[in-house]
Order: C-alpha cells, then structure tokens, then sequence
C-alpha cells in the first residue's frame, strides 16, 4: 500500500458536519426516506437501493454485516432488519476511524441522538454546533416583539458558552441572496412584531428575512465559525438562491469580524466554494454531503474541491443524519479518493510525497482543529 494510502486511511478524522443518529429501528420506508434528501416516498417500482448512494452502501456496509459485497437489495435490507438500527450502528461506527464529531444538534433533536449520546454510546470525542434559528424559534413563546433582540443575544450566549461554533439555514429559510445589512434597531422590533404574531407559538418556524439577518449578524458579533448551509439539499432549497457567491457582499463585510464562514455540501457549487475560499481569508468549505450521494462519482467532488482553493481550508464531513452507514461511507469514500487523487499527482510528480502526507493530515483533521480552536485530541 503506497504511504499516501495509509495516511488516508489511518488520519483520525474530526467530522466536523454531521447528525445523531436516529435511536429507534426503522422500517424500510423509513430507512429509504433517511437515504435521500426528498421528503416523499419512493415512487412505486423504485428503491435507493438502484441509486448511487444505495449502490455503495451495498458494496461497502454489505461486507460488514456479513453479506457479499454488492449484495442485493433484498439480502441488505434482511440483514439490516436483524441487525437492528443499534446493531448496524455499533458495528459500523466502531469502523469509521473517525476521531472527533462536530454535531449540528438543532433538526429533528427528538427522534435522533444529542451530542453527548453520540460521545458516550460509540467513543468519540463530540461537540456542539447550535442552529440560529432553533435558538430563536425556541424563545418564541417566551419574549416579545420590543425584547426580542435582547432575548435571543442572551439566549444565544448562553448556548454558545459551550458550543463550538453556529449554524445557519438561510438557505432553507429564504436563500443566499439575502440583504447583507446589518437590519437596525427598529427593524428587528418591527419585524419580530410581525412574525411574533404570525407565528404558531407551539411550533413557531422562523421565515422572517429581517430576523434570519438579524440572527446571523449576532451570530457575527459573538466570532465564531458560523456554517453555512450551500447548495444540495432537501426539497424546500431553491437550489439556484443556495449558490455561495449569491452571499458574497456579506463575505466582504465579515472578513474582518474574526468569525469564520464555513460552507457546507456546496455540491454543485464546489468550484464556486472553491473560488470564495481562495479569495476570502475567513472562508472555509467541505463537500462532505455529496461523497454519499454522488456514490461512485464520488472522485468527481473531490478533484473538484481540490481544484483552486489551498488545502489549508478545505475540511472532511460525512453530514451523516440518522443512518451509521452514511458516517461509515462518507469517511470511507473520503479517504479512498483522496488518496486517488492526491496519489495520482504524486505519480506524475505534480506533488512531493512529502507534502501530500501534510495535506491529508490538515485536511482531514488539522483544518477543523485550526478553524474551530480546538484542543488536539
Ligand atoms: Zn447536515
């Protein structure tokens, strides 16, 4: 096995985008749904087990749970229902070599694991990322149109005291091409006023473009890395408002903030992540999402984000949700096609072995410690 390889697959990965997991076992329909990012159904006659993602997990989890690589889809979900959520989960957890999960602990947190389920249940290290809009939705029934400005900076605070950074859905919520201003004093009021008596206060669901600004720019003032969702996504994205360089007036004006941009998925804007990471110093990107979903195509991503921005900024993440195998083939198509790529350059001599070994490390790991101030661990 060439050094490059190895490295590849021994870094001890910090996942720095990723979900619990979900606790209870699923039924296929359910397991289906959680494979893709749609919210219905499949079709009559379909299965994502004839999709890219679904083809890999057949070849690689098959093995695992003692089945032939490229299983049928049959036998997969046979032994899956033996197994169980929680008996898939140990034993494919247990082979991701991933040291470290960044948790994104604001969607769907009933129904899945928290942060420190996760750490305790399979041994990684875990942090905390926390959603803005979770945050402001969940002081909803609480403050009121003239408060809310203060209430959420407390609230906000108070979470970040021990979270490692944010999370913003302005792409869900209404799209990257939002307002770069700063909204004032009495926008905020104004707007917290309509939308705090539009809203269903049980369920609120934060939509308010002055308030989604608001959010994030307090997000901005406490400088910490801020995540970004980009690009693919479930069915409520407009994917042609979730471009990153739809944001790029607000990447100007934060440059000096000492908060850092990090963009998630970005897939099929990976060149675009590519280009702002290389012109703006706090900006940061994975292309976690799509390994999984681009399944064998995954080489594709990765030469793509490996095209124009340094390797000083570009992170892993499986942005796993639910299912043990979307952590254990996003980790595993990560190393493998890095080390493709990185292995090739080597070859042709375009690369020192030498420094190819340095990136791996960085990406893999020494990025994510640099961009979260983290502690090795
Ligand atoms: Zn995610």
């Amino acid at each position: 096995m060439s050094r490059i390889r190895e490295a590849s697959e021994t870094v001890r990965l910090i996942d720095h985008h990723c979900h619990g997991l979900v606790r209870e076992d699923l039924d296929r329909p359910a397991f289906e749904l959680l494979a893709t990012e749609s919210d219905w159904k499949q079709p009559a006659g379909q299965t994502i087990f004839d999709s890219p993602i679904g083809v890999v997990f057949r070849a690689e989890c098959a093995p695992l749970l003692g089945l032939a690589r490229h299983s049928t889809a049959e036998d997969y979900w046979a032994a899956r229902e033996r197994l169980g959520q929680q008996g898939v989960s140990d034993i494919l957890m247990r082979e991701t070599g991933i040291g470290s999960l960044i948790v994104d602990s604001g969607f769907r947190s009933t129904t899945i694991l928290g942060v420190d389920e996760m750490r305790e249940r399979f041994g990684y290290h875990a942090h905390e990322i926390v959603r803005l809009e979770s945050v402001a939705e969940s002081i909803a029934v609480s403050t009121t149109a003239p408060s809310f400005a203060d209430d959420f900076g407390a609230e906000l605070t108070r979470r970040a005291a021990t979270a490692v950074g944010f999370k913003s859905i302005m792409a869900y919520r209404y799209g990257l091409d939002f307002d770069p201003d700063r909204p004032t004093d009495t926008e905020v009021r104004e707007a917290a006023d309509e939308w705090l008596s539009r809203a269903d206060r049980e369920r609120p669901r934060l939509d308010h473009p002055v308030l989604l600004r608001h959010i994030l720019w307090t997000a901005v003032d406490l400088a910490k890395p801020i995540q970004f969702h980009v690009g693919y996504g479930d069915s409520d994205i407009n994917l042609h408002r979730c471009d990153p360089t739809q944001m790029t007036e607000f990447l100007r004006r934060t440059v000096d903030s000492g908060a850092q941009v990090m963009l998630l998925h970005c897939y099929p804007f990976v060149r675009e992540a590519g280009f702002l990471a290389q012109v703006f110093p706090h900006v940061w990107f994975d292309t976690g999402v799509v390994l999984n979903y681009t399944g064998p195509s995954f080489r594709t991503a990765i030469e793509h984000a490996l095209e124009l921005a340094p390797f000083s900024k570009l992170l892993f993440s499986s942005d796993a949700f639910g299912l043990p195998e979307l952590y254990y083939c996003g980790a595993l198509l990560w190393r493998s096609g890095l080390a493709d790529v990185l292995g090739r350059w080597v070859g042709q001599d375009q690369m020192s072995e030498r420094d190819a070994l340095r990136y791996v490390e960085m990406m893999g790991r020494g990025n994510a410690l640099r961009a979260y101030g983290l502690a090795d661990e």
